[in-house]
Formats: structure tokens, C-alpha cells, sequence
């Protein structure tokens, strides 16, 4: 086991704006089938929209890009498109200096939920590759849709720590908080626009994930 307190980052939402993904899916590809099928972008996207209702974010190839260009046999390649729109990829303001802040006494993995094309894209868009020690992606890494508890021991047992030694941030309810809480790791849960009540485990941004964890030393003395 190792002595270093791990810390897990989701990525998109938490450290990477959710623009560049949103483009790529809503505007990227019903351009693509738009322009193929000769219909106005406004068909294109209801008919794409329900074809991605229709298959659910319950199914690996709903986050399979590869899959999307086959089924709807658009023109171009997905790498292309993924280019195209790379510009657009941000990360949130204060990602930097906190990653920054956190490398010196921390070791630091990024757990996502896409598709590791995306992740890919993602980190060496932003360059914050030299802060993570590892970078998985549940979908590509472990055939698995949702960050569930499944994923989550699997991290550890490959990262060499007990759930413990781990702290996960990210901003979906359930997968990056519920799930990790339950299975003994810390969690905190990134919560941008509020939207839930505020208590000892829910910040705004990631200044005040490293706020928290201070706490967390002083309270629990706990690895930190
Ligand atoms: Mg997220």
C-alpha cells in the first residue's frame, strides 16, 4: 500500500468545460448527417438527438463515436471531427493553480466516464497530462458505462490503495459521489450551478475542494 493519499478527478464538468464534448455530439455530427442527407440542421438534430435517446447512456456504443459515424454513415472520419472542434476545449478557470497546488502532496488520476478518444483529446488539448500519475476511462478501460462500485475498486486495486487512501471529486450526484462514498472513499461532490443543498461535501469549485480537504486534515487528521 502506499503512503501518498490518491486523488481521483473526474473529467468533464469537473476539470474540462463541458462545451468541446457538447459540440462534438449535439452540433458535430447532425451537421455531418445535415449535409449527407441534404435536410436542414434542424431535422439532422431531432433525428440524431432520437436516435441517441433511443440507444440510452445505458449502452457502451452510445459513447462510441465510431459506432455514431457507422450507423448514420456520415462522410469523414470521427478523428476529424474530433480536430475540428479541439479549440473549443477549456479548462474551468481555476484547474490549474489548484492541480498545481495539489501535485505537491498528492498523487493525482483522472477517472472518466468517456470514451478515452475524447479523454485523449481532452488532456493533451489542455495539457495537464504531466499532473496525473493515470488517466482511465470506464468506458474504453473497462467495458463499463457508469463509474459504478465496480469501477471504482478496480482504480484501486490497479492504483495499489485502499478505498481509504482515496478522495474522488466530480460533478454527477450519483457516480461521482453516492458511488464512491458507499464503498468507503472520500467524495466530494462538485456542484457549479448549485443546484443541491449545500452540506460538508459539496463545493462550487475546485478552490473549495482544496479548502475542504484542508478541513478534512484538521478534523479527521486523516491521511492527509
Ligand atoms: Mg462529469
Amino acid at each position: 500500500m502506499k503512503n501518498i493519499p490518491l486523488i481521483s478527478f473526474d473529467l468533464d464538468g469537473t476539470l474540462v468545460e463541458p462545451t468541446y464534448v457538447n459540440l462534438v455530439w449535439e452540433r458535430g455530427i447532425p451537421e455531418l448527417y445535415a449535409q449527407k442527407n441534404h435536410i436542414t440542421l434542424e431535422q439532422a438534430t431531432a433525428r440524431v438527438m432520437s436516435e441517441y435517446e433511443r440507444v440510452g447512456d445505458g449502452s457502451l456504443i452510445w459513447y462510441d463515436i465510431k459506432y455514431w459515424f457507422d450507423f448514420f454513415d456520415l462522410r469523414g472520419d470521427w478523428k476529424g471531427l474530433l480536430e475540428e472542434h479541439r479549440k473549443e476545449i477549456r479548462l474551468f478557470p481555476e484547474v490549474k493553480d489548484v492541480l498545481e497546488e495539489l501535485k505537491e502532496d498528492f498523487e493525482l488520476i483522472v477517472t472518466s466516464n468517456a470514451a478515452r478518444e475524447f479523454v485523449e483529446m481532452e488532456i493533451k488539448e489542455t495539457g495537464i497530462s504531466p499532473y496525473f500519475s493515470r488517466i482511465f476511462s470506464a468506458t474504453s478501460d473497462f467495458g463499463q458505462v457508469k463509474k459504478i462500485p465496480q469501477f471504482y475498486k478496480k482504480i484501486c486495486e490497479i492504483m495499489g490503495v485502499s478505498p481509504s487512501q482515496m478522495i474522488h471529486v466530480g460533478d454527477h450526484y450519483e457516480f461521482d459521489f453516492l458511488v464512491p462514498k458507499e464503498l468507503g472513499m472520500k467524495a466530494c461532490y462538485l456542484d457549479r450551478n448549485g443546484t443541491k443543498p449545500k452540506d460538508g461535501f459539496t463545493i462550487k469549485n475546485l478552490k473549495g475542494f482544496v479548502h475542504l480537504l484542508k478541513e478534512f486534515r484538521e478534523k479527521d487528521n486523516m491521511i492527509l
